[in-house]
């Protein structure tokens, strides 16, 4: 995507040593702290000013190039993974305290510099930044920033956003603006400094942030309470809250954590649910403040109860709470960790917390729940094996269960670490409409889509000038034209199943131009073959009439990545549209990909098309039934036929051999009810040799003993 003049641009801007495109540099750069697939920048970029990135930015808009910023890569859901290519923009260099302003407990910095090395400085002026992430001592203040990240303190002290008063932020045209002010309050406007943070480096680049600060507190006090059910700890963390204890942080760990932390850490704590508090202030508050909370475990059936004053005991009880998540990543070498991060009103902690336990068990897969529990934060790490694809798939689904659960319960999909690329699929169900105005506020500023391409919304990517143009050019050859909303959702398909192909193995067509005619062209021919009046207005000659009261049912059989089904439903958004599939990752990945596209009414079924030929809401129900590449036409029509309704009809797009096929599958036509209504060829830009639609109309009911038991119409095909 990168040119040398680009690089040169690039090298005039920032000087030479501060340009690389070394593959050791750019694999540093592909990765964050998450499960996802590394994804390598073009270039990597050490910019040292505003100045600089606002040039940067200037260029790479003109240009349509993807900038991504970069500054710790702790980020746990894929947030700064350039998946798009293009420039890193990385921030390490712009790590500097530029003013104190002690007397109004501010400080000003560059957005590089590290959260433990900030408070190391502030700590001897008696102030703090408080929000305490739990990578404290890797994640930048620009990073916090963008994610909006938070952590144990948040209880109390709130997140990074309670702290910004001010930003400094290049936009993507290269424009610098200042949002915000000095003054601790304001009613001045729009909340444009909320705006840009947890923006995720979506729509420009902070490069001067100021903050406000606390001071240091007197006294901390820390307490251990353990408890032997995990209802009574969520209990006391909820009366806790309720009766007005302030605690700086109120974390749980589940028995399961514990043990590992037990492992990893070389402490003895009881393998039980065990909670930690911290107080702060006065010495004589935090003293109250403890004995309360000792009460109220104690009438929550706490059986141990242990307070640390001296900073030495108090670390080594928030050793086990800090470290919880690396000690998880010890215990499970060489394994994957799907974490998870919903946040829920805290008179749902307990019913979360309890949730996450059941899906654990159901699904079979480990999953630790650890958090901030005095906000509703709870941390999940689901632990897999990505080799064993069905154990990845299930653990895919279950944290996916998780945080349907809690949007469900009146939550968020991501208390702090942001929506990256894990938690995009979630974003329509948790926003709803205003997800529109989200967009609409990413398409002002960023109308070309340069700023860290992919993340956030399902399906941004970056706007080319030649985005799926193979696919609208070949689209106009079937008389279809595809508008930017059809070309941006086959792109989104495009970028989804090039990156889950790398873990699951879903097809072995995976080129951009070949996706677009092997795979998307070639299912849309289908619509060639369906009666006039159910085509998509977007072909011009269609005459909108209904076939039926009722809107078109089409159902797919062995749809695989998605093929023909997701890209008729696509085109065709008022039709129920129900997939068929045998194989649980692809079926993972098409329940991924109808959530990312958003695409309602379509059901995802795991299972054979023998076995759901017989489920009454299934057989002879559907006005259209497709497969593609799934079987010889005698096999495919016993697969199909039994679901199609009466008067309805089957489309089976084959290759040069769709004559012969049709030849030798008369006796199961006759058999199942079918009639051959044509066989179309089709000629499509990019596949090479000639395509055919087999068009069978179903004209007599299926006897019922079809289709035969599963794998019985592979191995004796009606012939
Ligand atoms: C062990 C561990 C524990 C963690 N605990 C917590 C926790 O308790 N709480 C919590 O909130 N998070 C936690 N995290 C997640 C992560 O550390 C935080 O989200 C952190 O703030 C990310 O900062 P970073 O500097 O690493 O940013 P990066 O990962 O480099 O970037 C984060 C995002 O910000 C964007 N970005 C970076 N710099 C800028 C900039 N200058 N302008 C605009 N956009 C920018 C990037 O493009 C990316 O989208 C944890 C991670 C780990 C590995």
């Amino acid at each position: 995507m990168l040119n040398d003049s680009d690089i040169a641009r690039l090298e005039a801007i920032v000087g030479q040593a501060n340009v690389s495109v070394r593959k050791a540099d750019l694999e540093a750069h592909s990765i964050d702290e998450s499960w996802f697939e590394p994804h390598l920048p073009d270039v990597v970029v050490w910019p040292s000013s505003t100045e600089h990135i606002a040039a940067i930015l200037r260029h790479a808009n003109e240009r349509r190039i993807p900038v991504v910023p970069w500054s710790g890569g702790s980020s746990l859901e894929g947030n700064p993974i350039p998946v798009h290519g293009g420039i890193i923009l990385a921030m390490y260099r712009m790590d500097k305290i530029l003013e104190i302003r002690e007397d109004d407990l501010q400080v000003v910095v560059q957005p590089g510099i590290v959260y433990d090395n900030l408070n190391a400085q502030l700590r001897r002026l008696g102030l703090y930044f408080p929000p305490a992430p739990g990578s404290a001592d890797v994640a930048t203040i620009g990073g916090m920033v963008a994610n909006n990240s938070s952590g144990m303190r948040a209880v109390k002290y709130g997140g990074t956003r309670d702290y910004v008063l001010k930003l400094v932020v290049v936009l993507p045209n290269g424009e610098v603006i200042t949002v915000g002010s000095n003054a601790r309050k304001s009613s001045s406007g729009y909340d444009l400094v909320s705006l840009f943070v947890g923006s995720e480096g979506t729509l420009g680049v902070v490069s001067e942030i100021t903050l406000r600060l606390i001071g240091l507190p007197e006294k901390v006090g820390v307490a251990v309470a353990v408890f032997d059910g995990l209802n009574d700890a969520t209990d006391a963390i909820y009366e806790c809250i309720r009766s007005g204890l302030t605690p700086s942080a109120i974390e749980l760990l589940d028995a399961a954590t514990v043990r590992v932390t037990n492992q990893q850490q070389g402490l003895s704590l009881r393998e039980t649910p065990t909670l930690f508090a911290e107080f702060d202030g006065s010495e004589s508050a935090v003293e109250e403040q403890l004995e309360f909370l000792r009460e109220l475990c104690e009438e929550s059936h706490c059986i141990d109860f242990q307070v640390a004053t001296s900073a030495e005991a108090r670390e080594k009880l928030w050793a086990a709470r800090k470290e919880a998540r690396e000690s998880i990543k010890q215990s499970h070498p060489g394994q994957t960790m799907i974490s998870g991060d919903v946040c829920v009103p805290i008179s749902r902690f307990g019913e979360m917390v309890a949730f996450v336990h059941e899906v654990s068990e159901r699904s079979g897969v480990l999953i630790y729940a650890f958090g901030h529990a005095g906000d509703g934060n709870l941390h999940t790490e689901t632990i897999v094996r990505r080799e064993d694809p069905e154990e990845f798939a299930r653990g895919l689904r279950a944290t996916e269960e998780i945080i349907e659960h809690a949007i469900d319960l009146g939550g968020t999909a991501t208390g702090e670490h942001g929506v990256g690329l894990g938690k995009r699929q979630f974003m329509r169900k948790e926003h709803g409409a205003s997800l529109e105005v989200m967009r609409a506020i990413k398409h002002l500023l960023d109308p070309n889509g340069i700023m860290n391409p992919g993340k956030i919304f399902p399906d941004t990517y970056l706007r080319r000038t030649n985005v799926m143009e193979l696919l609208r050019e070949g689209a106009k050859t079937l008389g279809l034209t595809l508008g930017p909303k059809h070309l941006a959702a086959f792109e989104t398909y495009y970028r989804e199943l090039e990156s889950w192909n790398r873990r699951f193995n879903l097809t072995a067509i995976t080129g951009y131009e070949d996706v677009q005619c092997k795979h998307f062209l070639d299912s849309l021919s289908c619509l060639l073959a369906l009666p006039q009046e159910d085509k998509p207005s977007v072909i011009p000659d269609t005459v909108p009439l209904q076939r039926s009261a009722r809107r078109l049912w089409c159902l797919d059989v062995g749809s695989g990545a998605g093929f023909p089904g997701l890209p008729l439903k696509i085109m065709l958004p008022e039709a129920k549209m129900t997939l068929v599939e045998a194989t649980g990752k692809k079926v993972v990945f098409l329940r991924h990909i109808v959530q990312v596209l958003g695409l309602q009414d379509v059901e995802v079924l795991h299972a054979r098309a023998e076995d759901v030929g017989h489920m009454p809401e299934h057989r002879e129900c559907y006005d259209l039934v497709t497969a593609r590449a799934v079987a010889h036409l005698a096999v495919v029509a016993e697969y199909c036929l039994p679901l199609c309704r009466l008067g309805g009809r089957v489309v089976v797009p084959k290759g040069e051999d769709a004559h012969e096929e049709v030849q030798a599958a008369q006796r199961a036509l006759a058999e199942l009810g079918g009639t051959l209504v044509d066989v179309k060829p089709v000629s499509l830009p990019g596949i090479p040799g000639r395509r055919y639609l087999v068009v069978l109309d179903k004209v007599a009911r299926t006897p019922e003993n079809y289709p035969r038991r599963a794998g019985i119409p592979s191995k004796r095909p009606l012939r």
